[in-house]
């Protein structure tokens, strides 16, 4: 298999790798969509307080019944940020629901929420796919969300020195995982690469998990 699959990624990537862009509410970014790009559509946690809300729903609605979209996202809840947390989750809540309701996936940003978060996928019985972009929690944090179609996808984190999942990251379930550049500029072949280092595996057999997970979670073709 010769390309990669970036889950999560801000710039425009190479076209041979299948990859979803993330398009902000006022997002500048111009790509147009091809047989391997795809786009996700989501207000950020960081967004909430500055967007007029009416509008935007009204946006998100129509870009998932026109499906010029394959996912929501990023959407989420982040505490590590100065903006008002309740605003933070109701909008998070109704993103959750629209996605729910039209049968999308979901691409979540999570800082220091994750109880947070799996109390709504509990409260809300959420049963769409649910991909947490790069995730930093702990082992007990990753078996409760297991438990929901959730999947973990790991970008810069992987280099880190030291984070939770590396304690525990080779016993992640390979049919969870993704991978993503963010809006950083390593190249997804890097990510890959540290993923196979780290993970004693070879390169060739995450690409081809990825890509699995991919069509499992997406269903475009
Ligand atoms: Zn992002």
């Amino acid at each position: 298999m010769n390309f990669f699959v970036n889950i999560h990624t801000h710039t425009a990537g190479k076209n041979t790798n299948i990859c979803i862009n993330n398009l902000n509410f006022d997002s500048k970014l111009t790509i147009s969509q091809s047989e391997n790009h795809f786009f996700s559509f989501g207000l950020h946690p960081w967004d909430v307080e500055n967007a007029n809300l009416e509008h935007f729903f009204l946006s998100l609605e129509q870009q998932i019944q026109k499906k010029s979209i394959v996912a929501v996202g990023e959407i989420g809840l982040d505490k590590a940020v100065v903006c008002d947390f309740s605003l933070q989750s109701s909008v998070f809540l109704e993103q959750l629901k629209l996605a729910q309701k039209f049968n999308f996936p979901v691409i979540i940003h999570c800082v220091k929420a994750y109880l947070e978060i799996l109390e709504i996928l509990k409260k809300q019985k959420v049963t769409i796919p649910i991909i947490f972009h790069q995730f930093m929690g702990n082992y007990e944090i990753y078996r409760q969300l297991i438990k929901f179609n959730s999947y973990f996808s790991f970008g810069k984190n992987l280099f880190l020195e030291k984070a939770k999942f590396f304690q525990y990251f080779d016993k992640i379930e390979l049919s969870r995982v993704f991978f993503e550049t963010d809006d950083s500029e390593i190249s997804i072949e890097s990510v890959y690469e540290q993923a196979s280092k780290l993970l004693n595996l070879d390169i060739e057999i995450l690409k081809a998990q990825a890509y699995q997970n991919f069509n499992i979670v997406f269903r475009i073709k």
